[in-house]
């Protein structure tokens, strides 16, 4: 993804997730000590109480999950906790350094009931408001309010229609971090139904792989200094991307949403021609004209990357500066092809003024 997700996003309004959790280890815990387990709202964690009281059906569930963890012994209830922490280690999940977990006879005593407590829990997220805060808090974080995976696709303000709300490692899969938002990222529409879908973003064919951490540090830059000058007379420039940094994490991101396909096609050679113009545009704005200088057409060009760069536009035209890189380059090797495209962008200079 180009942008990160501010963590604090996630942590501030996660609630629901660290009720659901603080409940079960206190079940757990007082059952292994043989202590009284507390009843409906002491259960939940004091600090969110207020929050969670009315909500009827959680704690009915909890109730479901003493029931079934009574009868134990400690270990097994242990073993539940495990695995409910190994799913929500999101961190090392993505990055590769946690293994997971994968259920046995002990565990799949109480997958049924984590799976209903964890989707209910997902289903709070919108009745307690947590996720439009959530929304709220990343959608203002964003310079550029579009979609990170794609670079994009725009994203409506909260309080219009939702976001899709993804679960980046499937609900369906890793049911004990449904409702944790570390889990959960505002995506555009069309990355999330048309490409990420149902696809696993831990595993591959069955083989284990890192993916980029939305809430994380690295994000992904794009370059098409490899792509051939001779690919730009085409009608649709076959674009070479290289996406850097060049490691696994953002390799999954590529395979799973498609970057370099929808890049090439959707962005760079749609509007190709109408980038042109508007380099042609910007450098007769500066007084430059098809005979001007080499070094006044560089400088022009320098003007407009960097402009492109340190105001990016939102949307289809996100990757200019990058497009102008590439003439730059290009340009100052006095490679023929761009030379004649950029050339051919400015203003004829009238005869009477050649003469
Ligand atoms: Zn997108």
């Amino acid at each position: 993804m180009f942008v990160n997700y501010p963590i604090n996003a996630a942590q501030d309004n996660n609630f629901v997730h660290e009720s659901i959790y603080e409940a079960i280890t206190l079940i757990f815990n007082n059952l292994n000590n043989g202590v009284a387990v507390p009843l409906w709202p002491d259960v939940l964690p004091p600090r969110h109480r207020a929050k969670l009281r009315s909500r009827r059906t959680i704690r009915d569930l909890l109730v479901e999950l003493k029931d079934i963890a009574a009868p134990l012994s400690e270990q097994q209830r242990n073993k539940a906790l495990a695995f409910i922490d190994n799913q929500n280690e999101i961190n090392g999940l993505l990055d590769g350094t946690t293994n997971l977990i994968t259920p046995d006879a002990d565990i799949e005593l109480f997958t049924d009931c984590f799976e209903r407590i964890f989707l209910e829990g997902f289903r709070l997220l919108t009745g307690t408001k947590s996720r439009d805060k959530h929304y709220e808090d990343i959608y203002e974080s964003l310079s550029s309010k579009t979609c990170p995976f794609c670079g994009y696709e725009p994203f409506e303000a909260p309080g219009l229609k939702r976001e899709d709300e993804d679960h980046y490692l499937l609900k369906d899969q890793y049911i004990a971090s449904a409702a944790n938002l570390m889990n959960l990222v505002p995506m555009g529409g069309k990355c999330n139904k048309s490409y990420k879908l149902q696809q696993d973003i831990l595993f591959k064919n069955n083989r284990r792989r890192k993916a980029l951490n939305p809430y994380g540090n690295t994000k992904a830059e794009i370059c098409l200094l490899r792509t051939p000058a001779r690919n730009l007379l085409d009608e649709k420039p076959d674009w070479i991307i290289t996406i850097s940094p060049d490691i696994e994490e953002t390799r999954t991101w590529n395979e799973v949403f498609s970057i370099k396909d929808r890049l090439k096609d959707t962005v760079l050679s749609s509007n190709y021609e109408s980038v042109k113009s508007e380099i042609g545009a910007f450098l007769s704005s500066l007084g430059l004209n098809s005979e001007s200088s080499k070094e006044d057409i560089l400088t022009g060009l320098n003007e407009y990357e960097n402009l492109k760069r340190i105001a990016p536009e939102q949307g289809l035209g996100f990757l200019k500066d990058k497009v102008a890189k590439m003439l730059i380059e290009y340009f100052e090797q006095e490679n023929p092809v761009v030379i004649g495209q950029v050339r051919d962008s400015l203003p004829k200079m009238l005869e009477e003024q050649l003469a």
